[in-house]
């Protein structure tokens, strides 16, 4: 095979990253936006010995998954969305697939054990992003499928400036950093739309310029909106390569008029990064912070912190880890990895006694905030990496106690990509508590900690992947592990 070849492909699975994977004369090819089930005519961009990718350029024969048009006319170019041309129902079979393989393959979890345990995927069911999905579902989709859109409440737009000299805001193409005009991206609210043009209109107006990350000049470098599903309050905050928004009074005078503007603010990042938001925020209008609720529970949201982008989908994520967690009300318990306390406050209502860990101080400070509002007093928090604030309390505890070593009944472990380290898995074994729910952003690392855990006597007695981000190839999976009798 060689660059340039026009091939014609029967594709039959699919990679990690949602592409189509097919072969020609036994040499693979994997080519993006080509699902299962289509014949589709593939130019090869990139020829290694073994395998090549390539671009599909014609479509013969379409996929059973693939919808009749895309819901956005952006889904090919932007980095957004992955898996958007495929129908809902295919996108959630293929996260749960990805699941299941990653814990058989690479957590060597028996396949029998898996077909019992594992529950059916949870995806978004029709109307559950409220008044705000109904415009861009089904119609677009083709009658019979429905697929979740307009349901992100964070956006952060890229601002920039295109070639006849408009500021634009938009999206990254993927793996790029060339900013597709798009103030419609239809995983988010509709009011972004109005927000934004209301400010690329100011800066127009004002001549204010966008930022330019190669020269590292002009002013705007993103707009981070963020809406609360539950309140509709709405933030906006404008990140910019300097301390001050010339004319911000303006501005304000204009976005304040929209219906449920509560917060506008300014954050500086003058540093030459790609990271997005500096460290310090300045109040324009109304107050710092947003206010929203997963299930009861209430938490104010700054535009440093973190908070889950899916507010329907966390909730049914965090009522699973709940029931997984099978409290009484006697159980100690630590939630590690805890961000803002969002885990930690749900099981604390059915909890004598959570302990939350996570190692950014500022997500601490809202959790004990959070757990102040909410007027729950059996929650208590520690900044550090679990790595080490678990095993340290576990070697203290066994000194100020005279051996005695601690206990947890339950433990939650909600960590990045990277998974846990050992040593905390280590401890967690150790701490003997009867129940483990894992819940976890990056099954392959879910599965390789799974097998230790299952080697150290916890057996994974229930398995379940939530779809927090439809249209993307990424999965939320929660599972439980419980302490075999030895
Ligand atoms: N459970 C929370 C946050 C999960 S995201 C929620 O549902 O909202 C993972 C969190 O782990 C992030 O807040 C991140 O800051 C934190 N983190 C990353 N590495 C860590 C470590 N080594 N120790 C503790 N927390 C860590």
């Amino acid at each position: 095979m060689q660059k340039n070849n026009v091939v014609t492909v029967t594709i039959e699975d699919i990679g990690v990253n949602g592409e189509g994977i097919g072969k020609v004369d036994g040499y693979t090819l994997f080519i993006k936006d080509a699902m299962i089930g289509d014949v589709i005519e593939a130019k090869v961009m990139k020829a290694k010995k073994h395998y090549g990718y390539a671009r599909l350029q014609k479509i013969l024969t379409s996929s059973e998954a693939r919808v009749k048009t895309p819901a956005c006319p952006m889904a090919r170019k932007c980095g957004g969305c992955q898996i958007q041309e495929m129908k809902y129902s295919a996108q959630l079979a293929f996260k749960e697939g990805k699941v299941c393989g990653n814990l058989e393959r690479i957590g060597g979890v028996p396949t029998e054990l898996l077909d019992e345990i594992m529950e059916p995927v949870v995806g978004m069911e029709r109307g559950e992003t409220a008044e705000v999905a109904a415009a861009a579902d089904t119609e677009k989709a083709g009658a019979a499928d429905y697929q979740p859109f307009c349901y992100r409440n964070k956006a952060q737009f890229p601002i920039g400036t295109d070639k006849e000299g408009h500021v634009i805001a938009g999206f990254y193409a993927g793996r790029t950093h060339n900013i597709i005009s798009n103030t419609d991206c239809i995983l988010g609210v509709p009011v972004n739309k109005e927000i934004l043009e209301c400010i690329l209109a100011f800066m127009e107006e004002y001549k204010i310029l966008s930022y330019n990350e190669e020269k590292h000049t002009g002013l705007v470098r993103h707009v981070l909106i963020r809406y609360g599903f539950t309140t509709d309050e709405i933030m906006v905050c404008l990140i910019l390569n300097g301390e001050e928004l010339p004319y911000a009074e303006v501005l304000v005078e204009r976005l304040r008029k929209i219906p449920g503007m509560t917060s506008i603010t300014v954050n500086v990042n003058r540093a030459k990064t790609n990271v997005i938001m500096g460290d310090k925020i300045k109040l324009l209008w109304g107050q710092t912070f947003i206010t929203d609720y997963i299930g009861n529970v209430k938490y104010q949201i700054s535009p440093l912190s973190f908070y889950q982008v899916n507010p329907v989908q966390t909730k049914k994520l965090y009522e699973l880890a709940l029931d997984y967690a099978d409290l009484t009300g006697e159980e100690t318990v630590w939630d590690l990895y805890c961000g803002i306390g969002t885990i930690s406050l749900f099981l604390a209502q059915k909890a004598k006694q959570v302990y939350g860990v996570e190692i950014v101080p500022q997500a601490i400070d809202d959790a004990k905030n959070n757990a102040k509002i909410n007027g729950i007093k059996n929650a208590e928090f520690y900044v550090g990496k679990a790595e080490e604030v678990l095993p340290d309390y576990y070697k203290e505890y066994a000194k100020t106690h005279n051996g005695e070593k601690a206990h947890a009944d339950v433990i939650v472990v909600d960590p990045p990509r990277k998974g846990c380290e050992e040593s905390l898995l280590q401890t967690i074994v150790d701490m003997q508590p009867e129940r483990v729910v894992y819940v976890s952003c990056d099954s392959a690392t879910l599965a390789r900690d799974v097998k230790f855990l299952r080697e150290k006597g916890y057996e994974l007695a229930k398995v379940r992947a939530v779809d927090q981000f439809p249209h993307t190839v990424h999965v939320e999976t929660a599972v439980l592990l419980q302490r075999k009798n030895m």
